[in-house]
């Protein structure tokens, strides 16, 4: 397996290549880091290569491994990027930069109502099921604008943008992607601070330079840093 460290370097110039062909400024691209199933001596190996954003999808998994001693006292940010139920909020939500994975709007309420109780502040991006598929998590796209009102009031949580898994026939992702980002700015167009609003968390592995061609301002990617799972 290459390093970590030459596989970030390859995926950095795969970004600046899609930046150019898309006419975008990298530093409009965050890459966050997937390191579910990867042990913390590997995060820490990424971070001493400059990757700072990570992405875990298991509560009780990114508990354990953001407490590691190799961790400790290392800037790092986290996001948590899979499904949350409201009943975990509470053991993520001081941890974490970014919570990528709202898909209804209970979990929305009960994240603000942990908020409110810990005094803090907390960012969100809501889960959208754009292809479909009955195994993906997300709320259906019809399902965003109509909620957004009641969203947009909740105290002590931000909704910063969109996030979304694709299809993996590439053609599917990107017309998934572009309806991605013609719902966030559908969505701007609701928002009581449409600046705010400008997040789009897709891509992955097998999809980010189309994902990055049609917006997307925060890519995950797990295999081709860490390799496969
Ligand atoms: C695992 C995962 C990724 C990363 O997938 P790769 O194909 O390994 O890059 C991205 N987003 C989510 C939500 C994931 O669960």
């Amino acid at each position: 397996m290459e390093s970590i460290a030459s596989n970030l370097q390859a995926i950095h110039e795969q970004i600046d290549a899609a930046c150019l062909k898309a006419g975008r400024d990298p530093a409009g691209v965050r890459l966050i880091a997937v390191s579910k199933t990867k042990p913390a001596a590997l995060v820490r190996e990424a971070f001493d290569a400059g990757q700072v954003e990570f992405g875990e999808s298991y509560v009780q998994e990114f508990v354990q491994k953001s407490e590691d001693q190799v961790l400790e006292n290392i800037p790092l940010k986290w996001h948590f990027i899979g499904h949350l139920q409201s009943n975990k909020i509470r053991m993520i939500i001081d941890r974490v930069a970014l919570i990528h994975g709202i898909d209804r709007f209970s979990t929305a309420e009960e994240l603000s109502r942990q908020a409110v109780k810990r005094n803090l502040h907390v960012e969100y991006l809501l889960e959208v099921n754009t292809s479909g598929e009955a195994s993906k998590y997300g709320m259906t796209p019809d399902e965003v604008l109509p909620l957004s009102a009641a969203l947009f009031s909740l105290p002590n949580i931000t909704l910063r943008g969109l996030m979304t898994i694709a299809s993996p026939d590439i053609a599917e992702a990107k017309r998934e992607f572009r309806s991605l980002r013609i719902l966030l700015d559908e969505l701007r167009k609701l928002a009581p601070d449409p600046l705010k609003l400008s997040e789009l968390s897709m891509g992955m592995s097998g999809d980010f330079t189309e994902a990055i061609e049609e917006s997307a301002t925060m890519i995950r990617v797990g295999t081709a840093i860490f390799g496969w799972r």
